[in-house]
């Protein structure tokens, strides 16, 4: 379906903001008040859903996650940005691995299928995930989609 990116993330967000029990403060930034785009909702929500609840559930109450919104030419960047506890570079290469949790998350609840799941639904939907993290300074995610605003899916 046709839909506006930037209002869908941020009614997630509002939606993130009640189930989630830790006080960070989430801030949505855009450089476009809309970016509408045929999308599977679907992916898109789950895609966004788990970024955000791991950079919820890997910070600390006191920190900020911040999701950039921004469209480029055919293509929409997003970040998520936190300022957590940071994935060790021993175990930055199997992150997207089933199962396969960072050796610094094992006393926060997980099963290691988020990521794998995540990856796997930006690529169906014709899109990158990458991200670059230091330990103890925080993770951000980078997701790149194609932008369909003609046709339909
Ligand atoms: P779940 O299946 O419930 O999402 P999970 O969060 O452990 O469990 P993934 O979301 O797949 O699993 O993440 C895999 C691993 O990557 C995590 O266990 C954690 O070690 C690391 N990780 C993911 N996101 C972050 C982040 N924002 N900050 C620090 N470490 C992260
Ligand atoms: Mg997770």
């Amino acid at each position: 379906v046709l839909f506006d990116l930037v209002a869908f993330t941020k009614s997630l967000l509002e939606e993130l903001e009640d189930i989630k029990k830790k006080g960070q403060t989430i801030w949505l930034q855009s450089e476009n008040s809309i970016i509408e785009a045929f999308l599977d909702l679907k992916l898109f929500k789950h895609i966004i859903y788990n970024l955000v609840s791991n950079a919820i559930k890997y910070s600390e109450e006191n920190k900020e996650i911040i999701i950039k919104i921004k469209r480029n030419n055919e293509h929409v960047n997003i970040e998520i940005i936190d300022q957590g506890i940071g994935i060790p570079i021993e175990d930055q290469s199997n992150i997207f691995q089933r199962f396969y949790r960072a050796n610094n998350a094992s006393n926060i609840q997980g099963t290691g299928l988020g990521l794998n799941i995540v990856k796997q639904y930006t690529e169906l939907m014709g899109g990158t995930i990458t991200f670059k993290s230091e330990l103890k300074e925080g993770a951000t995610f980078y997701i790149e989609f194609p932008l369909d605003t003609k046709k339909n899916e």
